[in-house]
């Protein structure tokens, strides 16, 4: 923390920009518009500056699993599905987010998986947005915030902040390569990049992560910012609402900061709280449907329906097993092998991944799963489908900033997001028929092969056992008219208020077809060149 705080000085010296959320986009928004010495940024966040035990110092270190520890995580909740009837206290029918309350966010405690979207995300991209978020507009981004040493320099950035590397073949535990064998004997293709779109078939997972340590926005972005006397950083900073200042412009934002309610003012906001926290934002500072609004007791504002509509994530099925003693040890690389094929009568490329995960600590990441294992750890092949379009919602129930917000992802509300699940089990099941996979199990849980073979049961059972992904995004989403539901411009600014930006996951049109946080970080790089552009 840094000690010139402008808005310590009774409101009339101004901050440029108040960022709120330290995560993977705000971070990386704040550390951009800082290079120039002139624009001061106060990057406010609800976290603490650090994690607060030496258990959650160390799951934020080890780039090897997602970090879950005491005090870490956000631990929201929304209902997987959203049908009639169903409650939010039924066993199986809620997901929790483990989202990073920290400096850092969600990129301190994440699974480290470092892919990009594809040309084909932005052709859709630019249909509700126009040309600036075409492919050919967004790669330089990409390559901008990356130091990636593989592949053409017109493809990857070799001196960015974020290092993503790939283990080497001779780094693969014993599942992750048998895994990449019954592939390449299933007859995929290899790929040496899965971050080349023009590439398919197996290989091995880019991450962020060098010598097993999670590289976050904090370490990547933030170390090398943090001395800067125009960034001042306020941890354990729970915003609650936009400061107007007239009826569409705002003078900054109030916040809970040690007990106390603070102003921090400045000449623009940039709201960067995450996919489930800022439509709530939105929500408290009277931007949202005003029908909704005025039943929290909230004074509307600006009239915006999309405000939490739309929220996506990729649905993703495990097919688990209890490996074996030697097949795979607590806390190995969950993951190391990733196959991208096409779905059966797709027309997008690449829309499923297959991956196994391994040498997890279950009791901790997914406690379902370890009482119904009553194993230590286990290990499975994950079917993701990255061109779900079922949508839910995240709406404020309270005032209340510290009120969890109610959120639904209504994974696989549209039917034609079953299919390419049912497709991938079954390739699944087909891998773990491999006699080195096979070896490598003492058992496989829940799925028969009188399941797998019958379409309806294999149907029910993928609607059942699906889960959200924890890439979430687009609930504040960006388009070119409110009336279609957008709530951010092109730019990222919010229709109808003049000095107000929306920047994290929550503006994208549509999820990637990948994990969402090079994404994220991209988008983040385009809005502060936008910004600092504008002075
Ligand atoms: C467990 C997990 C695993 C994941 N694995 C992967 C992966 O392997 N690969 C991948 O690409 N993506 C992964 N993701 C998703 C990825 O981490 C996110 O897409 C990305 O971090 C989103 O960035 P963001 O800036 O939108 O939000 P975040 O990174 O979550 O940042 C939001 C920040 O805002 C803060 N905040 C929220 N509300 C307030 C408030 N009212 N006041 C002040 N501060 C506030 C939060 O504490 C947080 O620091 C994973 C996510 C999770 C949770």
């Amino acid at each position: 923390v840094t000690t010139s705080d402008p808005s310590r000085s009774d409101g009339r010296d101004r901050a440029d920009y108040v960022v709120v959320g330290a995560g993977a986009a705000g971070i990386a928004l704040a550390c951009r518009l800082t290079e120039d010495p002139s624009s001061r940024v106060v990057l406010l966040e609800a976290g603490p500056a650090a994690p607060s035990s030496e258990a959650a110092a160390r799951a934020v270190q080890n780039g090897n699993q997602p970090a879950v520890a005491p005090g870490l995580n956000w631990k929201l909740q929304a209902m997987i599905k959203g049908a009639p009837g169903a409650s939010a206290g039924r066993q199986g029918s809620v997901f929790v987010y483990e989202g990073g309350k920290v400096v850092g966010g969600s990129s301190a405690v994440n699974a480290t998986l470092a892919l990009r979207g594809t040309p084909r995300d932005f052709a859709d991209w630019s249909e509700s947005c126009g040309d600036g978020w075409s492919w050919p507009a967004v790669l330089p981004y990409y390559r901008k915030l990356e130091d990636d040493p593989v592949g053409p320099h017109e493809l990857h950035g070799r001196d960015g902040p974020m290092p993503i590397r790939r283990e080497r073949r001779d780094e693969l535990r014993p599942l992750h390569a048998s895994f990449a064998n019954a592939c390449r004997e299933a007859g995929y293709g290899e790929t040496a990049d899965h971050n080349d779109s023009a590439t398919t078939g197996v290989g091995v997972y880019p991450k962020n992560v060098v010598d097993s340590v999670r590289i976050s926005t904090r370490i990547a972005y933030l170390d090398a910012a943090r001395g800067r006397p125009n960034l001042t950083i306020v941890p354990d900073a729970l915003v609650d609402r936009i400061v107007w200042r007239s009826a569409y412009a705002a003078e900054g934002v109030e916040a809970e900061v040690g007990g106390e309610r603070r102003q921090f003012l400045a000449r623009r906001v940039a709201i960067c709280a995450g996919a489930l926290n800022t439509p709530p934002l939105l929500m408290r500072s009277g931007i949202g449907d005003p029908g909704e609004l005025s039943l929290l007791g909230i004074e509307p504002r600006v009239a915006l329906s999309g405000v939490g509509v739309g929220l996506m994530d990729h649905p993703v099925v495990g097919v688990w097993g209890v490996p074996t003693a030697e097949a795979c040890s607590l806390g190995e690389p969950a993951r190391q092998v990733l196959l991208r094929y096409t779905s059966a009568r797709s027309s997008v490329e690449n829309d499923m991944h297959l991956c196994m995960m391994g040498g997890l600590d279950v009791a901790a990441l997914f406690p379902a799963l370890a009482a119904t294992s009553r194993a230590s750890t286990v290990a499975g092949l994950l079917c993701t489908y990255n061109r779900s379009t079922s949508r839910g919602h995240v709406r404020a129930v309270s005032r209340d900033p510290r009120t969890k917000p109610a959120a639904v992802i209504n994974c696989l509300n549209e039917p034609s997001d079953i299919p390419p699940l049912c497709d991938g089990v079954r390739l699944a099941w087909k891998m773990f028929k491999h006699p080195e996979l096979t070896c490598k199990f003492d058992r496989l849980l829940a799925w028969t092969d009188s399941l797998v073979d019958s379409d309806a049961g294999l149907a029910q059972a993928v609607k059942a056992f699906v889960r959200p992904a924890a890439h979430l995004g687009c609930s504040a989403r960006m388009g070119k008219s409110p009336e279609d539901g957008a709530v951010v411009d092109p730019h990222a600014r919010i229709h109808g208020v003049d000095n107000v930006w929306v920047v994290d996951m929550s503006i994208a049109p549509a999820l990637p077809t990948a994990p969402p946080h090079l994404t994220c970080l991209m988008v983040a790089e385009k809005i502060a060149a936008e910004l600092r552009g504008m002075d």
